[in-house]
């Protein structure tokens, strides 16, 4: 069955749910009757049905300036995407929209100014493969590959006996959920300006990081002691200053539709 699925209004239809349930239910009895290759296939279809609801609803979030929830269903997409990846051909994976997510959610990640993240450390007692309830340990592991879906279920390696050590700061996390920032103290623009140019989730757009030099005059305003506009890290007083121009990061954001004139002329953050 085809089915609209673009808006959030799509993503409330309630055929969709049905969709949904249809596929968990025929996943469940292919996988019930050893028919492997059909349960895998219910597997693929509903966690691309699920990867782009999220995609939408994650869209949805940053057009109504929901920015922290929008990185959690991002970081969702990047996980689930990736899943699918391991688990489809190319043609599949192209098709139900996945490579396109799968392109975009690294892309919307670069223009939030999250950079620092909460990592615990644990200490795992031991890990079992969720396929076969074998016990793993350094010389006894099970036929399972972690990642690949088997009967049309995710092989994940399940830990017991967790105990946490610690918690760090990284700038490069494993999973990025646990944002260590306030949003109140955070600029936001970047993405707020691109947002407002897209109608859906699934136009395409591309995001060029370059710099663009600007005269000393343009940052009168800027503090001394506050952080330099060219982003070094260091206090203005003690880089930029005394220079005559400053060369500042910028976004070209690329557009597949027209945009009209006035608004793309370059917007000076200072
Ligand atoms: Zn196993
Ligand atoms: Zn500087």
């Amino acid at each position: 069955m085809k089915i609209r699925l673009i808006d959030i209004e799509d993503t409330r239809n309630p055929v969709v749910n049905q969709i949904l349930g249809e596929l968990d239910r025929k996943k469940n009895e292919a996988a019930s009757t050893g028919n492997e290759e059909l349960a895998n296939d219910c597997w693929r279809e509903l966690e691309a049905l699920k990867v782009n609801i999220k995609y939408i609803e994650a869209f949805e979030k940053i057009k109504s300036k929901r920015y922290r929830d929008a990185w959690i269903d991002l970081e969702r997409c990047e996980i689930d995407v990736n899943s699918i990846k391991i688990n489809s051909d190319s043609g599949f994976f192209i098709a139900s929209r996945c490579h396109f997510i799968e392109k975009q959610v690294p892309k919307w990640q670069s223009l939030y100014p999250y950079c620092l993240f909460i990592s615990p450390g644990f200490k795992v007692g031991y890990y079992t493969c969720r396929i076969c309830n074998h016990r793993i340990r350094p010389r006894s592991r099970c036929s399972h590959i972690k990642g690949k879906i088997y009967n049309g279920e995710l092989c994940v390696h399940e830990a017991h006996d967790v105990e946490m050590l610690e918690i760090s700061l990284v700038r490069n996390p494993v999973q990025k959920y646990s944002v260590a920032h306030n949003d109140e103290t955070l600029d936001f623009s970047l993405i707020n300006y691109l947002s407002d140019f897209l109608d859906n989730a699934f136009e395409n757009w591309e995001a060029h990081w370059t710099r663009m030099s600007f005269p000393m005059e343009r940052f009168s305003r800027v503090d001394p002691g506050s952080d330099c506009p060219c982003k070094s890290g260091k206090k203005f007083e003690e880089c930029c200053i005394n220079e005559k121009e400053i060369s500042i990061p910028h976004v070209d954001f690329e557009f597949f539709k027209k945009i009209p004139d006035e608004k793309t002329r370059v917007r000076f953050p200072y």
